[in-house]
């Protein structure tokens, strides 16, 4: 194979490339163009052109935030790739419509072969929803490597244009696929954004809205995060600093497109209920080390055409050192490709729908190619990307830290320091949450009121401290007796709470009993100490409150008291 790159200037140039060339219409040619003129005007100029010399080869359009022309990042320019095959034949297609879902089945089902060794997509960036997209793709076509991409039009957010020779739309997909029984693909791609500060979980959205995190409107979590000043700069503020997630091992940019009337912000990809998004920033270090480690792969792979679909944000934040990523790659084989609104990626053996990322495609027919030795990629880190390294690090650690704090104080607040068994506040939460459970699934559970006979007498005879060290045993005791399902908790002086979830009666009956031996054993054993506990055992009954549950529990413990202790009393 053999890949052409063409940055036309007017009309003319690509008949007069292609005969210079000696390129032939024949499905074995896949044409790509990138146009940073999103115009439907000018598309259709460039469509007569394009109709009058290809019949059968592919041609698949579209338009841009940035054109990649020879490794060189161009802006409202068009460039046009060609690239010949020697045995592969590229079958194309164009579907038009806003449901994604869709849209991808039927272009796949137009598209896909026997052979299919590679799909290049192309959607409209506006109306797509890009996660649907590659969803739809997925169901049929999972283990075939996707790539392309969104659509741009330079942040205007006017009209995002894909095309073939024929048909053009601002709603729709354009894809071409690549046949045949031998193709050498090798595929890179990296997020330069590293996530700083803490998890925070989307507590509500719909589809590619987001409209709280963590219980608070979107707009002001990014507010209190990025400064009150930077709400005038919404959304596009929002564009440097990326949430990102983790989605199956895989870490996600999502990017905003905008803010709607209801305070909910758009974004190019769906984040879903429960997931958990950080902010990030931009890590220049990052862009530079996978720059070079690209570089590396695809010289030591047979390579003979480079394809690059990298975001836009990109260009965007970082200017000219975006072109690093691809400009090295022409040292391997011709490069081209666009800057995008989102991109699509085989990553682990399954198609992606990816933001903010750069990714690139090699391609061979052969199994050798002699790759040309060119330099080495070496960039020193400077100063400033020390710094900026430092300040990440910082952060993190900063962030770290405030974690363990808050787990800490949150385990003081839930536990009792004598005993470090939960206290009371923390038993009535799980009580709730075991009614709640039992109200759902209907599996019933059993309480456990559990008080030391006779303890006063230990403090009187021994002390205080010999007092102290008994709770601390029953706490032991507890631990060593019951289940890891079971909850307790030290529920006041010498009484001691025990849930145990999905028992009945009978099960718990059993448990209490060996709950009583149990502790009698471990104390004579531990302390040399004849030491018995009292226990009320109670199952939870349909309709019951807490109040009503436990004091059937204390009841049944004072009976059991009043019996002459050392008993178990069921009520
Ligand atoms: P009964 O067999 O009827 O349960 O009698 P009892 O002596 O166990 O119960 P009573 O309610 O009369 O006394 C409980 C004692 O527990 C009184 C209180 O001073 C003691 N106590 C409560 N909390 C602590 C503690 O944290 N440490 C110690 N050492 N004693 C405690
Ligand atoms: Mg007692
Ligand atoms: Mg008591």
């Amino acid at each position: 194979m053999k890949t052409y790159n063409l940055l036309y200037k007017q009309e003319g140039d690509v008949t007069r490339f292609v005969e210079e060339k000696g390129i032939e219409d024949t499905p074995r040619l896949l044409v790509q163009v990138f146009t940073g003129v999103p115009e439907r005007r000018y598309i259709e100029n460039l469509q007569r052109e394009l109709e009058k010399l290809f019949n059968k080869a592919g041609v698949i359009g579209t338009s841009t935030g940035g054109e990649i022309f020879n490794g060189e990042v161009y802006e409202n320019s068009t460039v046009l790739s060609f690239t010949v095959f020697e045995r592969a034949w590229v079958k194309t297609a164009l579907v038009e419509g806003a449901d994604a879902l869709r849209t991808g089945r039927e272009l796949v089902g137009r598209i896909l072969d026997e052979d299919t060794k590679l799909m290049i997509i192309f959607a409209d960036g506006l109306n797509t929803n890009g996660d649907d997209l590659i969803d739809a793709i997925n169901e049929e076509a999972q283990s075939v490597p996707v790539v392309g991409g969104l659509a741009g039009d330079n942040f205007t957010f006017k009209g995002t244009y894909v095309f073939t020779s024929r048909d053009v739309t601002d709603r729709g997909v354009v894809g071409a696929s690549v046949n045949t029984d031998k193709l050498q693909i090798s595929t890179h791609y990296n997020l330069a954004w590293v996530p700083v500060g803490k998890g925070m979980v989307v507590t509500r959205t719909a589809g590619n809205r987001i409209y709280e995190i963590e219980g608070k409107p979107v707009v002001e979590v990014y507010k209190s995060y990025l400064g009150a000043e930077a709400e005038e700069l919404l959304p596009y503020v929002a564009i440097e600093f990326p949430l990102v997630l983790e989605r199956d091992g895989v870490m996600l940019a999502r990017a905003c497109l905008g803010i709607a009337e209801d305070g909910s912000m758009l974004y190019t990809g769906v984040i879903k209920e429960g997931e958990k998004v950080r902010f990030s920033i931009w890590d220049t270090g990052v862009m530079l080390d996978s720059a070079a480690e690209n570089l590396k792969k695809f010289r030591s792979n047979p390579s003979e055409s480079v394809f690059v679909y990298t975001c836009l944000a990109r260009k965007y934040l970082i200017g000219g050192e975006a072109e690093v990523e691809s400009k090295h790659l022409q040292s391997v084989s011709p490069t081209s490709g666009f800057m995008t609104y989102g991109e699509f990626y085989n990553l682990d053996g399954k198609n992606r729908f990816m933001n903010y990322t750069f990714t690139a495609v090699s391609l061979s027919e052969r199994e050798f190619t002699q790759n040309s030795e060119g330099q080495e990629l070496e960039e020193e880190p400077g100063r400033d990307l020390i710094r900026f390294r430092a300040l990440v690090s910082l952060v993190n650690t900063i962030t770290g830290e405030l974690k363990d704090a808050n787990d800490k104080l949150e385990r003081l607040a839930e536990r009792d320091p004598l005993t470090g068994l939960y206290n009371r506040r923390k038993m009535i939460a799980l009580l709730e949450e075991q009614i709640r459970r039992t109200e759902r699934y209907g599996k019933s559970f059993c309480v456990l009121m559990v008080d030391i006979d006779n303890f006063k007498l230990i403090n009187d005879t021994y002390g205080h401290q010999k007092g102290d060290e008994v709770l601390k045993g029953m706490a032991q005791a507890l631990r060593e007796l019951l289940r890891s399902t079971d909850l307790y908790s030290r529920w006041g002086g010498e009484e001691f709470l025990v849930v145990m979830p999905e028992t009945e009666i009978e099960g718990g009956t059993a448990v209490a009993e060996k709950l009583r031996v149990g502790v009698r054993g471990f104390f004579n054993r531990k302390l040399g100490m004849d030491i018995s506990v009292s226990v009320g055992l109670t199952a939870y009954r349909d309709g019951d409150c807490i109040e009503g549950l436990l004091s059937r529990a204390d009841r049944a413990m004072y009976r059991a008291k009043k019996k002459g202790k050392n008993l178990v009393v069921v009520s």
